[in-house]
């Protein structure tokens, strides 16, 4: 089969996309873990994928720096809020240089140019008459002085009273309800008992017709390059968070969007004390971070075409065939496709195009926690010196265009890796150039028709390229694979080890040979936006090419190869399973390496990671009771309440024996507050089953027993951690 006219390069005839491309904006009170490195990953591999094939692409990211948790987080660190947040972008390159992936700028919601957008944002949506203010009652913890955010009280749940459940949903019985529903409630910053108080907050409409009618056609449009603006299975939930039932109940909840001070954010214009909701500003940080980009005047450098007809920052996102593309998670949803849209809409800016909403990453098939983590921790993968590009390709061909959950299993690793990877595609290079080197001085000829080849790869690399553009990442390996194996078995079919034996077959061996570094080189081209590194070493250095790939370069015949260099390596699962059982990072990593390089030359034990400790579950414990007992000189039996209930709903006191005996006097301890181990396996002892253990200090070379004793504030049941 053969065709009169060349195919040409696809990039040629797409006409070039103008795109604006971010991640989600990662919360500053923490290290990334293997969610965010996916997330960064498949943003990535997309926006190279743009470039490669000429579009005009601005991918940008910043930390999101405001709100309660921070606030709190960094007081406990004994740091400012910004200086909190300082420490914790210091430590973002190493991720992002780590595993490839190249924003153009990185920045901060607490940045000026935020406060300066969030502002405007507000004021033309005020203007727009779709803020209101409202009186709400709300807690607020005496002792700190100031409102508590729902996460921060704690009660027993309304519906089943499990005690120690979140103001806002119960973790035991699943209920939804107001903090204010709360039984018991305190502070968990206090201990305290909040009081309600009343407090003006402001309120975005999105209960109003118009932002409904809005949302409505927006979230079943399209974007400017004619894809829909939402997945389907989003599209679906979104449907229902619009749906009113019979009686008037769900649609659209107008947005409670201030907060009151003391809060780290940015303040209402015209409202003393007054901040706005973390949640709006922080999607707002995705313009500021493309707006001090182009500021900066890197968006002209990194980008030296569009120079020539732009512009600045207020041009760029006015302009209509402009792309804002978002990458998610599917837990911000609800902010991305309700809040985001509306607020652009009605503040008269360009609304997004397209929100690609990806699923979590599981481990062995168990759900990550967010406080925990994964066993995988993405710097003591580097520090393994892992190749990252395993890492790269090992999500790509797991990953697609649909929101489900991604587990990374060790087994399956090693196979893509090895098989896949090495096996099918590195190994082609190996193999057929030594053959060159040895007989034809890296020169490389072929026989006969090449049409055909030339068309297969130009076919191959328009598939591959809708698949990576649609976020098909597998798909469009398996084609890549496939592609692989069909490069093997002609190469094999040739038997050029038994060509080589004949000096007439030179022809036929260089031939065979060149085709299957022509199918290498074409795979790399395809390959390179997955495998950035790897695909730069194979044009510059063994096709002696003066720049990395573009896309067009897919479907032509190389001529020359030089000698081959090792490329990459197997993964030896041994050092894979070194990884998965490292400790997970710790939850606070800007003060932990610290902490953790003073304390260990003396520990007695060896260090042990996060995930472990809160497998120990501490609780303040009142002592209600304690008894000395009979027939033994150091055991007290203790009487705790850990404000527990029985299966009849009654309080339930633990029983406890506690080796205390010689240091404390039993009448002086009823009515201390002290620590529990309360997870302890029951024990059955002599004296009766121990239910617990008590905490103390003491010292081998020194006297006495000191029973651990919280601070004041401290209540019954309360988790230590
Ligand atoms: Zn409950």
């Amino acid at each position: 089969m053969t065709s009169p006219t060349p195919p040409s390069p696809s990039s040629s005839v797409t006409p070039k996309r103008r795109l604006f491309v971010t991640t989600a904006l990662p919360y500053a009170n923490g290290a990334f873990h293997i969610g965010h490195m996916m997330e960064y990953i498949q943003a990535d591999i997309w926006v190279r994928l743009q470039r490669m094939l000429g579009h005009e692409v601005h991918f940008v990211c910043a930390d999101d720096a405001h709100g309660a948790p921070i606030m709190i987080a960094a007081g406990k660190a004994g740091k400012t809020p910004q200086q909190f947040v300082a420490d914790i972008a210091a430590g973002r390159a190493a991720y992002l240089d780590g595993f490839l992936i190249r924003f153009d700028n990185w920045h901060s919601t607490d940045a000026p140019e935020n406060h300066q957008l969030a502002q405007d944002i507000y004021r033309a949506l005020r203007k727009a008459g779709l803020i209101y203010e409202r009186s709400i009652e709300q807690f607020y913890d005496p002792v700190k002085g100031m409102f508590l955010p729902d996460r921060y009280i704690k009660g027993h749940c309304p519906k089943c009273d499990s005690a120690d459940q979140y103001g806002d949903s119960c973790e035991v019985c699943g209920a939804v309800y107001g903090p204010t529903e709360l039984r018991k409630p305190y502070s968990v910053l206090s201990g305290a008992t909040p009081e309600l108080r009343s407090s003006e907050h402001y309120f975005f409409q999105l209960s109003s017709p118009r932002c409904a009618e809005f949302l409505r056609d927006w979230t079943q449009g399209n974007g400017p390059h004619g894809a829909p603006r939402l997945q389907p299975e989003v599209l679906n939930k979104v449907r229902e968070w619009f749906t009113v039932d019979e009686a008037g109940r769900g649609g659209l909840a107008d947005w409670d969007i201030s907060r009151d001070a003391p809060y780290f954010g940015i303040e209402v214009p015209d409202a003393a004390g007054k901040y706005f909701y973390v949640w709006l500003d922080a999607p707002i940080g995705y313009l500021a971070s493309l707006k001090n980009h182009f500021d900066k005047g890197q968006a002209a450098a990194h980008w030296h075409e569009a120079s020539r007809t732009s512009q600045s920052f207020d041009e760029f996102v006015a302009d209509p065939a402009v792309e804002q593309v978002h990458f998610i998670g599917k837990d911000i949803v609800y902010f991305h496709t309700l809040f985001w849209p509306a607020t652009l809409q009605f503040s008269g800016r360009k609304t997004p195009s397209q929100i690609n909403v990806h699923g979590h990453v599981t481990v062995g098939g168990e759900k990550m926690s967010k406080s925990r983590g994964t066993g995988i921790s993405p710097l003591r993968y580097l520090e393994l010196k892992l190749n990252p590009e395993w890492l790269r390709y090992y999500l790509a061909a797991k990953l697609s265009a649909r929101v489900d959950d991604l587990d990374f299993g060790a087994d399956d690793f090693v196979a893509r890796v090895n098989s896949d990877l090495i096996g099918k595609y590195v190994n082609i290079a190996s193999r057929a150039s030594r053959f060159i080197a040895q007989y034809f001085d890296g020169r490389l000829d072929y026989v006969g028709a090449t049409d055909e080849m030339v068309q297969a790869a130009s076919a191959l690399a328009d598939d591959v390229r809708m698949a990576l553009d649609a976020r098909e990442y597998s798909r469009a390996l398996r084609e890549a694979m496939a592609y692989a194996d069909r490069i093997n078995a002609a190469f094999d079919a040739a038997q050029p080890w038994v060509l080589a034996k004949d000096e007439s077959r030179r022809a036929e061996l260089q031939d065979a040979c060149s085709r299957a570094l022509a199918g290498f080189r074409t795979l790399s081209v395809l390959l390179a936006p997955i495998l950035p590194a790897t695909a730069s070493r194979v044009a510059r250095e063994l096709f002696g090419m003066p720049r990395d790939f573009l896309w067009s370069d897919a479907a032509e015949l190389p001529r020359r190869v030089a000698p081959y260099q090792h490329l990459m390596q197997r993964v030896d699962p041994k050092r894979l399973e070194q990884l998965l059982q490292a400790p997970a990072e710790p939850a606070r990593p800007a003060a932990a390496p610290a902490a953790a390089a003073k304390a260990a030359p003396e520990l007695a034990s060896a260090p042990i990671g996060i995930d472990e400790f809160s497998r120990v579950e501490l609780r303040i414990a009142r002592i209600h009771d304690a008894q000395a007992v009979e027939g033994s000189t150091k055991l007290l039996r203790l009487s705790l309440d850990l404000d527990e209930r029985d299966e009849q709903g009654h309080p339930r006191l633990r029983n406890v024996f506690s080796g205390i005996a010689s240091a404390y006097d039993p009448a002086a301890l009823v009515g201390k507050l002290t620590v529990v181990v309360a997870n302890l396996a029951p024990r059955k002892m002599k004296f009766g089953i121990s239910e617990g253990m008590v905490l103390a200090a003491s010292a081998d070379d020194s006297p006495g027993i000191f029973l651990l004793s919280p601070d004041s504030g401290a209540r019954p049941g309360m988790r230590v951690s």
